[in-house]
């Protein structure tokens, strides 16, 4: 792969990186090695297993599972099942909203918890899953979102995220996702909202779509100049990791960890429910080498991922132009310490430009 932008690996960082959606959010990119207020995670080995006689989530356990809301296909051997939550975290039984969505979780509020089984295979790995695979999969995502959307109008907010791995806080080993409804916004999402609102009325344009338009400044096309036809493109944005036909996955310039991605629909789009059917192919096809990228440059990824979508509110047109989905990927290979907790600032100890380079160079 062509190299526009390079980077000297020995020069070291430290800077404040402020997040341009979200400016109360900062990043101390931080890379001299001996300044780094953080330490490599010790990963628990993930399970790998295809089977496993005691899962309730494997084939053939089905009766283990908690109530049934829908599976794929419909007929035959399932792919994917989405079963109620055996241990919600919130359920229609209390009629008091009251949410907080941080570190700390306090639950207090009406709404619905569901698991997702997202494939069959006990432990496989998004990058090891068919494309076609994980395309029912977010089509399922999206089915349910607009189900639980159309259920009740005072869902606000539909939160869809994995958990995948010990080290990201996955506690049952079976691949699986999970959907939180809920009454309120996310406050992290709600600041998202709220900032892209304000940019958009001073700037009358997307800042998210600003931001793609930025990761792809290095984009060169060479010309012949007899002919004039297309030699060679070269698509070596800084911050871009993978590019699709209609998605892109870019490494945000203040990334609160080393290795966090997001997923963006390249032309814009708010909502995650008007993603057609016939782009959920290139979606999977981003997401799934994007993953492999991931799992080859950090070896047995372990993350979260959350997708964030445009919220249902009471005025769900006012942010259709400034507001842009998004699925925000973050691999947990370190462990925040004191100076990350106390300071409420993230460090991220690996240069973004260096870890979008690097992740780029993998060869799929
Ligand atoms: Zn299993
Ligand atoms: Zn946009
Ligand atoms: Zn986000």
């Amino acid at each position: 792969m062509s190299d526009l932008n390079t980077t000297t690996p020995s020069s070291d960082v430290r800077e404040i990186r402020i997040n341009p959606i979200v400016p109360s959010e900062s990043v101390l990119v931080a890379t001299a090695r001996g300044m780094r207020p953080k330490k490599a995670e010790e990963l628990a080995p993930r399970d790998t297993r295809k089977h496993v006689e005691t899962c309730p989530f494997c084939r053939g356990n089905e009766h283990k599972t908690p109530p049934l809301i829908l599976s794929w296909p419909e007929t035959g051997d399932w792919q994917i099942r989405m079963v109620e939550n055996l241990y919600p975290v919130l359920g229609d039984d209390r009629e008091q909203a009251g949410f907080n969505f941080g570190l700390q979780q306090t639950i207090d509020g009406y709404g619905r918890h569901e698991v997702i089984i997202d494939h069959h295979e006990h432990g496989i790995a998004v990058h090891e899953m068919e494309e076609s695979h994980l395309a029912a999969l977010f089509g399922v995502y999206q089915t349910r979102m607009r189900q639980l959307f159309a259920s009740d109008e005072r869902l606000k907010y539909v939160l869809v995220f994995k958990n995948f791995g010990p080290a990201a806080g996955a506690s049952i080993p079976h691949t699986h996702s999970q959907v939180i409804a809920m009454p309120v916004v996310p406050e992290n999402v709600d600041a998202e909202v709220r900032n892209s609102a304000a940019h958009y009325a001073k700037h009358h344009h997307c800042i998210f779509c600003a931001l793609i338009d930025e990761a792809l400044t290095f984009e060169a096309t060479i010309y012949d100049r007899q002919s004039g036809a297309v030699r060679r493109k070269i698509n070596v944005g800084q911050y871009v990791v993978e590019r699709g036909e209609k998605f892109i996955a870019i490494k945000p310039f203040a990334s609160r960890y080393e290795w966090e991605v997001h997923i963006l629909p390249l032309v814009h789009q708010a909502d995650f429910l008007d993603v057609r059917g016939d782009d959920m192919a290139d979606l999977a096809r981003v997401m799934k080498r994007t993953m492999a990228r991931l799992d080859a440059v950090i070896g047995g990824a372990q993350y979260n991922f959350f997708l964030h979508s445009v919220p249902h509110d009471s005025q769900p047109q006012a942010h259709a132009s400034s507001y842009h989905w998004h699925l925000e990927i973050c691999p947990r290979t370190s462990i925040p310490t004191g100076f990350e907790l106390g300071s409420g600032l993230f460090v991220n100890t690996i240069n973004p430009e260096q870890a979008a380079e690097r992740l780029r160079a993998v060869t799929l």
